[in-house]
């Protein structure tokens, strides 16, 4: 006997929002658990997330977005430079002004920003709120460890002894998965010797919603703006003088940030917490198995040059959702292997092009070598005067681009 539709194995933003797509488009009817050691509270988390278009069109579709909105900061543009750290001026090579339909700054559809840079904490926040409204649902502390297929259900197994019975098990279980390992299911990783920092600056000037990237020897230098005069600083840095960096005091700390923020915006003070991850790559050679699927990060991790990791998250979720719910509508059994096949095809090619695209961008960046950089300058110099190019990158960015799950349009399942 099962005594669950489906069983999410992990509290992150990919599961709680896998489990309210679900539960809203299985109806009431639906018995739904998320299973995290931490529960779903918001934990501290310095980091803002880059957002596209798309994952705020399934945001705000299940009813999560209302409650992000104030704290989300519209980009209205990016601009890109390529230099030492030591170059007392940045000039912008490459700069997007995502003008496309609408004809609004930042637009991709009728007037819609491309991106939005949200605080973390809000996010995972809401999501939570949401999910302790959403019948049907419930959020257990619990860490999985285990599980067994058969032909009528799987069993997935708690590190307390208890277990919960379901047609369909689905990790979001972030970059180890504990459940991806107990499924068999291989990884391709890779360490890359840098680590993520990220802190929140707050400026003299007004960022007019324009995002920066600096392109920096250490690695790529993200100025995400946030809402008021606050931007999110996300900085790959070398290891060694990450850890160096990031043991400073705040006088200290701040230099350091200086340096490589450059001087548009004018004077700079922190305005939050600092913190440094590890950055690594990995991918997950297969997204199913019998009644059973990856998405997430149990699925890819990607370096966060280009602020995608969370986006594929939940392109993920639209689109294992809309298999499952489509299976479901003709009468199929809501772990239908023909559905997760088709989950698998779906997504499979997307995740591996962005880890490998990522991974070659920051290679291709992270270098000092001035042929090199003269070389990839005019690179950026020749996009910049190619609008149709533009074009078809602010696309793949928005998450708008090749076969879009409907949530991602903005469209409802419905069973
Ligand atoms: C520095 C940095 C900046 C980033 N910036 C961006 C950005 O701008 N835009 C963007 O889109 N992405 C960004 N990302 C990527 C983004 O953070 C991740 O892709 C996203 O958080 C993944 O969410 P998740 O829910 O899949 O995994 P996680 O957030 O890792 O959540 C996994 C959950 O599973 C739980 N868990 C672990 N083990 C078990 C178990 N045995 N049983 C049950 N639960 C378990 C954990 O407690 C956790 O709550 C960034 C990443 C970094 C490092």
């Amino acid at each position: 006997m099962r005594d669950h539709d489906v069983v999410v194995g992990g509290g992150g933003l990919t599961g709680l929002v896998l489990a309210r797509t679900l539960s809203q488009a299985l109806g009431d009817g639906a018995r739904i658990a998320v299973l995290d050691p931490g529960g779903a509270s918001a934990r501290p988390d310095p980091r803002s997330y880059a957002l596209s278009a798309g994952s705020r069109r399934l945001l705000e579709t299940i009813g999560v977005w209302a409650a992000v909105a104030a704290d989300a900061q519209p980009v209205t543009g990016i601009d890109i430079t390529d230099s030492a750290l030591t170059d007392a001026i940045r000039p912008v090579l490459l700069s997007y002004d995502t003008e496309v339909g609408g004809g609004e700054p930042g637009a991709v559809g009728d007037g819609e920003p491309g991106m939005w840079i949200v605080p973390a904490e809000t996010l995972q926040r809401a999501a939570a709120a949401a999910l302790a409204d959403t019948a049907g649902v419930k959020i257990l502390p619990a860490a999985a460890t285990a599980l067994a297929q058969d032909v009528a259900g799987i069993t997935v197994t708690f590190a307390d002894g208890g277990s919960i019975r379901a047609g369909l098990a689905v990790a979001c279980d972030g970059r180890a998965s504990p459940l991806r390992e107990a499924a068999g299911i291989k990884t391709v990783s890779w360490r890359y010797p840098q680590t993520g920092i990220v802190t929140t600056v707050r400026h003299e000037r007004p960022h007019g919603g324009r995002a920066i990237q600096h392109f920096l020897p250490g690695g790529p230098f993200a100025i995400l703006p946030l809402t008021g005069n606050r931007s999110c600083v996300t900085w790959s840095e070398d290891e060694h003088e990450a850890a160096r960096i990031l043991a400073l005091d705040d006088a200290g700390f701040l230099g350091e940030l200086e340096r490589r923020f450059g001087y548009r915006l004018g004077a700079l003070d922190l305005a939050g917490p600092r913190a440094g991850w590890p950055l690594g790559m990995h991918l997950a050679r297969e997204l199913v198995a019998p009644r059973f699927a990856l998405a997430g990060d149990a699925v890819r991790g990607v370096h966060p040059i280009a602020g995608q990791g969370l986006n594929l998250g939940l392109r993920d979720v639209a689109a294992l959702s809309e298999c499952v719910v489509d299976a479901v509508r003709v009468g199929l059994d809501i772990g239908d292997a023909t559905a997760l096949e088709r989950y698998a095809r779906w997504r499979r090619f997307d995740g591996a092009a962005s880890a490998a695209a990522f991974s070659a961008l920051n290679s291709l960046f992270s270098q000092d070598n001035a042929l090199l950089r003269a070389v990839r300058d005019a690179g950026l110099g020749l996009v910049d005067r190619l609008p149709g190019l533009k074009r078809v990158l602010v696309g793949e960015a928005s998450g708008l681009s090749g076969e879009v799950p409907k949530l991602l349009r903005g469209e409802p399942l419905v069973i």
